[in-house]
């Protein structure tokens, strides 16, 4: 007898195993086959990890696997990856399954795009012997003698041939198998060159000595310069991976997965490159899969979860940006891609690549002397930009002499008189501010009361389009009062500044300067976001003003000058990872300017310009400003020193989160007790979120930090377990460092 050991595509319950089933001898079952199952009275879906002759079980009560859905779905190193997440992140071993292969699969879901085909398997003799009275029969027949051919271009040449297909068929005359046919995705390769440029000095040094690794193992933070060509590295390191047979996996955040970056990658490897972006359809994503598994792609270009791409052989995974919070999943599982990419390329001693001009505390940590050996990244330097131009100066502007001098405007004199320059000499200049909606909040000047959203405890946002309120948690938008609700005063006026705001002041201060807006509410569209970019590539427009959407990536020549409307908007978010977001988000606004001939400009606007972070972003001097940082982490004992861990209590009801988060806390407790964990805990804490109120939601929390160096694993642990098990009337969620404490 041969048993299948099998996952349960069920993620409820205690299904967090394997069960065991019987293998038909007419079914032929192997490991990473997906199959369907008896289970309780239902039949679910289901992916086989082991095979084994015998069992301890009752043999007569093990059911017999149904059948089989399709061979080879899941790799065996991804098996064993999916073990790892269970332990790692407490979640369901069909959780990290589900990451690992396309929705389309689950569920019986229509698939692939079949072809039928039609194919003479008889002689054409015997064939048209056979069907001599019949002459449709004859016609299909004739249409095959020089070949197969698709059901349906028979049925065009030949009306009726359906019926004529299927008599010979059941005649066995012809045979019709399916084939699939490939959705191609619409590629545009934006007429980028194909070839790959002579690297410079340091780009072949940097590319060297990721590839002397490929056959010992190694792990590289390549830290350069924004604009130093760290893709070409990659590119080149891919090209080494190639030549040896093995593939390579390429993660970039979703935001950089721009029709343009994909293009270019089609156009530098051609359909050795599968990429998968957002925009792709079900099906889409399934065939680049597909491409992917079959060997046909072994270079994968995606977001987050494509570190779980089926590629065989891997040599390499490159993660770029790696500091981007993007890289963690807020959505169960948990996962972190950078830990899941180490641990992949760990096993199978490839090379891992985190590629950042502003590498992450966290990553730069392990660059540092005294890291033990197996948390070791090597460091790797590109302190030149790849066209040998200088780094844009940066200059700080201090906005509180700006009001001394009687300036109340959002920009400065200093940004004024730049933006004046460029105009003169078309050139392009970006603006930045990282809030959208015109102010960033209502408020009163008689009493200081802000408006507030009723569901959501948060501040209104003025909006300039429909002159309204709106709440950025949960959308709902309302008049702005004519009097103050608390003391019915007519003072209420609008503070702080944003992207709506910015682009009024600039159409007062150059009114026949065509400029455009990028954020959230003017990239609704499809092509919305495209569309921005392409006018302001062309130069229809002349300035750009935007979010976060605007900082990373974008690559346009003819910028001189780039302005950072309100510094303070970044550093003063109520999170200790604030300095260095601001620090990550200058350097990458910055890199923006002077890429081309033309030196960049950049302003940065502030009301408090003795700040570490910007005076480091300004000097683009990363290696004081992370000295400075984890000093100050590890006084004020935050993460990467320390962990914090916490659950989210929510509900619709007022009173149930509060309760339950003092009872679990009592429960957490008592385990740390028991299982003398007390020693890992530095704090403990339940207390309302942040954020109090979200869409109607009250929300507590019970805050956990723990010490880096101690049991966190067993402590987020009996949290998760606490999480699962839920409790009435209330919905928890156990978050790990969360990128936001909201
Ligand atoms: P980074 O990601 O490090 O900021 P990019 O990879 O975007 O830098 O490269 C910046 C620019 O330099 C791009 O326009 C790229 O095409 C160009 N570039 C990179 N390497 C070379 C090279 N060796 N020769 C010529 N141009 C290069
Ligand atoms: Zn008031
Ligand atoms: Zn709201």
């Amino acid at each position: 007898m041969r048993y299948a050991e099998v996952i349960v595509d069920l993620t409820a319950g205690d299904v967090n195993r394997t069960y065991t089933y019987l293998a038909p001898e007419n079914l032929c079952v192997s490991p990473g086959d997906m199959v369907v199952v008896p289970f309780g009275k239902r039949t679910m879906e289901g992916f086989v990890v082991s095979m084994k002759d015998e069992t301890e079980l009752d043999e007569s009560k093990i059911k017999p696997i149904a059948r089989k859905r399709m061979a080879g779905v899941i790799m065996p190193e991804l098996i064993d990856l999916a073990m790892w997440m269970k332990n790692k992140y407490n979640c369901y071993l069909a959780d990290s399954l589900r990451l690992m292969i396309p929705s389309e699969l689950r569920g019986e879901r229509v698939r692939e795009k079949e072809l039928r085909v039609a194919r003479l398997i008889a002689s054409a003799e015997d064939a048209l012997k056979a069907a001599a009275k019949a002459p449709k029969q004859r016609r299909v027949i004739e249409l095959l003698t020089d070949g197969a051919k698709p059901v349906k271009y028979l049925s065009e040449m030949i009306p009726g041939a359906n019926a004529a297909v299927k008599a010979l068929s059941d005649k066995g005359i012809i045979d019709i198998s399916s084939e699939r046919e490939m959705r191609k995705p619409h590629i545009d390769d934006n007429g980028r060159s194909h070839e790959d440029p002579v690297l410079t000095v340091s780009q072949q040094a940097a590319a060297d000595e990721m590839i002397d690794a490929l056959d010992t193992g190694g792990r590289f933070l390549l830290h350069g310069v924004t604009g130093s060509g760290k893709t070409e590295v990659y590119i080149k390191l891919i090209r080494e991976v190639l030549k040896r047979g093995q593939g390579a996996i390429v993660l970039v955040p979703e935001i950089a997965l721009t029709p343009q970056m994909v293009g270019w990658f089609h156009a530098r490897f051609g359909k050795s490159a599968a990429v998968i972006h957002s925009r792709l359809s079900a099906g889409e994503r399934f065939d680049e899969w597909e491409r992917i598994r079959s060997g046909d792609a072994r270079v994968v270009i995606g977001a987050r979860s494509a570190v779980f791409s089926p590629v065989e052989n891997l040599g390499a995974i490159i993660i770029d940006e790696e500091h981007e919070g993007a890289y963690l999943s807020e959505k169960r599982p948990r996962y972190d891609a950078r830990e899941v990419a180490w641990r992949r390329m760990n096993d199978r001693k490839g090379v891992l690549v985190l590629g950042s001009a502003t590498p992450s505390i966290q990553s730069y940590m392990r660059v540092m002397p005294g890291v033990r050996s197996e948390n070791k990244l090597a460091l790797i330097e590109l302190t030149q930009r790849a066209n040998g131009k200088a780094l844009p100066e940066a200059e700080i502007v201090d906005m509180r002499r700006e009001l001394e001098m009687g300036n109340r405007g959002i920009f400065s004199g200093k940004l004024i008189q730049y933006l004046k320059d460029a105009i003169k000499q078309n050139q392009q200049a970006i603006l930045f501010i990282n809030r959208r909606g015109h102010s960033t909040f209502v408020s009163c000047r008689a009493c200081g009361h802000v408006e507030k959203c009723d569901a959501c405890d948060v501040a209104l946002t003025y909006h300039q389009s429909d002159q309204r309120m709106h709440c950025h948690y949960c959308g709902k938008n309302v008049p702005v009062p004519a009097k103050c609700p608390e003391c019915t005063s007519k003072f209420i006026k609008y503070f702080g500044a944003g992207t709506q705001r910015v682009e009024e002041e600039v159409k007062t201060l150059f009114p026949s300067v065509p400029v455009s807006r990028m954020d959230v509410d003017t990239t609704q569209g499809k092509d919305g976001h495209a569309k921005i970019l392409e006018a302001f590539r062309k130069g229809e427009t002349k300035i750009l003003i935007g979010t976060q959407m605007i900082a990373k990536g974008l690559d346009f020549p003819n910028v001189t000058v780039v302005g950072v409307v309100a510094a303070d908007t970044t550093l003063n978010l109520p999170d200790y990872r604030s300095a260095e977001r601001t620090f990550q988000l200058i350097t990458q606004v910055a890199g923006r300017a002077g890429r081309a001939q033309t030196p960049g400009r950049v302003v940065i606007q502030t009301y408090t310009p003795e700040n570490y972070a910007l005076k480091c972003a300004v000097k683009q001097d990363y290696r004081s400003f992370y000295h400075l940082e984890a000093m100050y982490r590890k006084h004020a004992l935050y993460p990467p020193y320390t962990v914090i861990s916490r659950l989210v209590i929510s509900s619709k009801d007022e009173n149930k989160p509060g309760e339950t988060a003092v009872e679990i806390e009592k429960r957490i407790l008592k385990a740390l007790n028991e299982e003398k964990l007390t020693e890992s805990v530095l704090f403990m804490k339940s207390a309302e979120a942040p954020i109090k109120k979200i869409r109607g939601e009250t929300r507590w929390q019970v805050y956990v930090k723990m010490y880096a160096r101690g049991e966190v694993g067993r402590v987020n642990e009996i949290m998760e377990t606490i999480a699962q098990e839920g409790a009435q009337g209330v919905r928890i969620e156990l978050e790990v460092n969360p990128q936001s404490m909201i």
